[in-house]
C-alpha cells in the first residue's frame, strides 16, 4: 500500500472568504436557475457564463499570468471549482479546457500554442472537448485507428470518433490518434494528439442522443481532413504518455463526487427534521461518505499542485466518488415514495428523474470503472 498514500494538503487561510465569493457570484448571477437545470451542472453549456467566470478570474486560475492565468493555487482552484459544481453551475463551455486541455498545452504544448489559446480559454472564449473514444476503443485507447499522416502544411486526419460530449457547440477538439503504424512490441506507441478546430472542412458531426432524448453526444467523423501546422502537441508519438497524466487531473476532482449533489440537497429539504430512523441513517451515512471523498480528493489536487502525477489515487478518487454518486440515486429511490418525472411533476421529482437517467455514465465517462480497478490493482502491484 505504499504508493498508495493520500498526504494532508496545506491548509487555505483564506478558504472561507473565497467560498462565500464564490457562493455570492452564483446567487447574484444565476438567480432563477432551477434545481432541475442544476442536476446539468458541469454539462450544461453557458458561454455567457464562462465569460462572467473569465472575468472574475475562475477559469486557468492556476496557469501563469503571462498566459492569461492567475498564478493562484490547485488547491483554491479547488475550492471555487467545488463551489461552483455544489451550486449546479453551467460550467459545460469552460470545462473540459480549463480542467485537462489547458493543462495539457501549459506542461506540453508548444509557446505559440500557449499564447494563442490560454488567454481566450481563460478569459471563457474557447471551448474544448475531448476526442479519445471511437467505435472500437474506449476502455482500451491503444486500440485508436484515427490516423494522422503528415503531410506538407501539416497532418492529414482520417478516422471516427464517439461520445464526444459537446463536438456540436465547442470550437476546438483534443484529438488522440495513431501518428504511425502499430508496433507489435509496444501497444503504447505511435501516439500523438492534435489540436483540430472543429470547422475545418471534411470534419462532420452527428448527435448521438442521450437515452432521455437530450443531444449531448456526438459521432464526429475526419474524411481527409488537413489539420494546419503547429497543431501537435508536444512531441509525435508521446500522446500516450502525455494521455495518461491528462487522465489525472480528468479523474480526480470534485466533478466526480457531485454529481448528485443537487439530488442530496433536494433530499435534505424533503427530510429535513425526520426522526425517522431509516432516513436518519441514510443521510448520515452519505454524509460521512462525502466527507472522506473530499478529503481524498483535495488531496489529489494537493499533489497535483506540488507537480506529481498521481495517476493511481486519481483512478481510486474516480472510483470511489462514481460509486458514490451512483448510490444518491438509490438511497432517494429507497426513501422517496414518488414516481420520477421528468415533466409535470414536483421539483423533486424531475431532479430524481435527471439524475436517474444521467447516473449510469458517471462511472463509465473518463474511464470504466473495471478498468480503474485494473489500474488501481496495477498500482498497488496486485496484478
Ligand atoms: C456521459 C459520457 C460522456 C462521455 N464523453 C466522452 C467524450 O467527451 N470524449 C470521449 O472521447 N469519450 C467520451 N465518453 C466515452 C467514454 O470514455 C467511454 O464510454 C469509456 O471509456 C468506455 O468505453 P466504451 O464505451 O468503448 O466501453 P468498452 O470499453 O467497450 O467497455 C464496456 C464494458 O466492458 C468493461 N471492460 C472493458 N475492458 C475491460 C477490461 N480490460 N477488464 C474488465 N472490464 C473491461 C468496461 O468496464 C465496461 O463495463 C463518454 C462516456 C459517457 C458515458
Amino acid at each position: 500500500m505504499e504508493n498508495l498514500i493520500f498526504p494532508t494538503p496545506e491548509i487555505i487561510p483564506s478558504e472561507g472568504e473565497l467560498r462565500e465569493e464564490v457562493r455570492a457570484f452564483v446567487r447574484t448571477e444565476l438567480p432563477g436557475y432551477t434545481a432541475e437545470e442544476r442536476t446539468y451542472s458541469w454539462n450544461a453549456y453557458d458561454a455567457a457564463f464562462a465569460q462572467k467566470l473569465g472575468r472574475r478570474g475562475w477559469i486557468g486560475m492556476t496557469w501563469p499570468k503571462k498566459y492569461g492565468g492567475h498564478e493562484r493555487t490547485s488547491l483554491e482552484r479547488y475550492i471555487v471549482t467545488e463551489e461552483l459544481l455544489a451550486a449546479g453551475a453551467p460550467l459545460g463551455f469552460c470545462w473540459v479546457a480549463d480542467r485537462q486541455s489547458g493543462p495539457l498545452m501549459l506542461r506540453y504544448g508548444s509557446e505559440v500554442q500557449r499564447q494563442r489559446f490560454l488567454p481566450l480559454i481563460s478569459a471563457g472564449e474557447c471551448s474544448f472537448c475531448i476526442g479519445m473514444s471511437e467505435p472500437d476503443a474506449g476502455s482500451d485507447l491503444s486500440a485508436v485507428r484515427t490516423r494522422a499522416i503528415r503531410v506538407e502544411g501539416g497532418y492529414r486526419v482520417n478516422g471516427r470518433k464517439i461520445w464526444t460530449s459537446n463536438a456540436h457547440l465547442s470550437e476546438y477538439l483534443i484529438l488522440f490518434c495513431r501518428t504511425a503504424d502499430k508496433n507489435p512490441d509496444d501497444r503504447h506507441a505511435g501516439f500523438s494528439q492534435l489540436i483540430v478546430r472543429l470547422k475545418t472542412p471534411g470534419i462532420t458531426i452527428r448527435p448521438i442522443n442521450y437515452m432521455n432524448g437530450e443531444h449531448r453526444w456526438n459521432e464526429v467523423t475526419f474524411d481527409d481532413v488537413l489539420i494546419e501546422e503547429g497543431m501537435l502537441i508536444g512531441k509525435e508519438g508521446d500522446g500516450w504518455s502525455q494521455l495518461t497524466s491528462e487522465l489525472a487531473f480528468e479523474r480526480s476532482g470534485p466533478d466526480r463526487i457531485l454529481s448528485s449533489f443537487t439530488l442530496v440537497l433536494q433530499l435534505l429539504q424533503a427530510f429535513h427534521g425526520s426522526k425517522d430512523s431509516k432516513v436518519t441513517q441514510a443521510i448520515g451515512k452519505m454524509t460521512a461518505h462525502l466527507v472522506i471523498l473530499r478529503a481524498l480528493s483535495r488531496s489529489v489536487a494537493g499533489m497535483l499542485q506540488s507537480g506529481s502525477s498521481p495517476v493511481l489515487q486519481a483512478s481510486v478518487v474516480k472510483d470511489l466518488g462514481t460509486t458514490f454518486e451512483q448510490s444518491i440515486v438509490e438511497i432517494a429511490r429507497e426513501l422517496l415514495s414518488m414516481e420520477p418525472l421528468r415533466l409535470g411533476g414536483s421539483t423533486l421529482s424531475t431532479v430524481l428523474a435527471n439524475s436517474i437517467m444521467l447516473a449510469p455514465g458517471y462511472s463509465i465517462r473518463g474511464g470504466a470503472r473495471e478498468v480503474l480497478r485494473s489500474i488501481i490493482a496495477r498500482g498497488l502491484g496486485v496484478r
